[in-house]
């Protein structure tokens, strides 16, 4: 196995995720851009907290993640997402259920993974944090990242659809806290709790890993 490792790495060496410099881990200068602490965003009466400013290098760990499935970036995404998380459960009281927002079907099929709910299910084996996948998307949205603010918004109203439509929702799941990636805009979020909402089910709080 070390042998298998070492040849592997002498092809590619271990690369830092935030700049590519080699490094095994991240590298000093972007490890000093880690800096988790609490940040906190509104979204009307809901905290949102998340735990590092987006820059271009938590950019590029963040693509790594998402889009590469880099285990390491993987690593990187959770260690930030768990402490919003924590900051979060103090806040409000005590441990609830964390609801991903969904990867629309396109990405997902390309990452091989719905993002979030894949990120949540690796911390719940290490934290004990337990995910519930109930949102999904009822119909194809357009990418965000070309569209402003506005455009985002009107882009997801009725996008989003509680897993157990049809039937009520289940009495063990009348209080969640959201978890994403990224809080850019904040359109994602207030779709998500808009619909949660609408069901019944009372979001008090949101987590992000990062902000931007
Ligand atoms: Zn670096």
């Amino acid at each position: 196995m070390e042998k298998e490792r070492s040849f592997r790495d002498l092809i590619f060496p271990p690369r830092c995720q935030g700049c590519g410099s080699l490094s095994q881990g991240l590298c000093l200068a972007c490890r000093s851009e880690w800096n988790l602490g609490r940040r906190l965003t509104y979204i009307g009466q809901i905290p949102i907290f998340s735990s590092l400013q987006y820059s271009s290098s938590i950019a590029r760990i963040l693509l790594a993640s998402k889009e590469d499935g880099v285990k390491q970036a993987d690593e990187l995404v959770m260690e930030a997402l768990i402490f919003s998380a924590r900051q979060a459960f103090e806040k409000i009281g005590h441990t609830h259920f964390l609801v991903p927002i969904p990867s629309t079907a396109r990405s997902g099929r390309r990452r091989g993974r719905n993002y979030m709910q894949d990120i949540l299910e690796q911390m719940d084996q290490s934290q004990g944090i337990a995910g519930r996948n109930i949102l999904f998307h009822t119909r194809k949205v357009r990418d965000q990242s070309s569209l402003d603010a506005r455009a985002r918004g009107e882009n997801l109203v009725g996008a989003l659809g509680i897993r157990s439509a049809g039937r009520r929702v289940p009495q063990t799941l009348p209080e969640v806290v959201l978890a994403d990636d990224l809080l850019t805009t904040g359109s994602t979020m207030k779709e998500a709790i808009r619909t949660l909402e609408s069901g019944g089910i009372r979001v008090l709080a949101g987590i992000t890993a990062f902000v931007a």
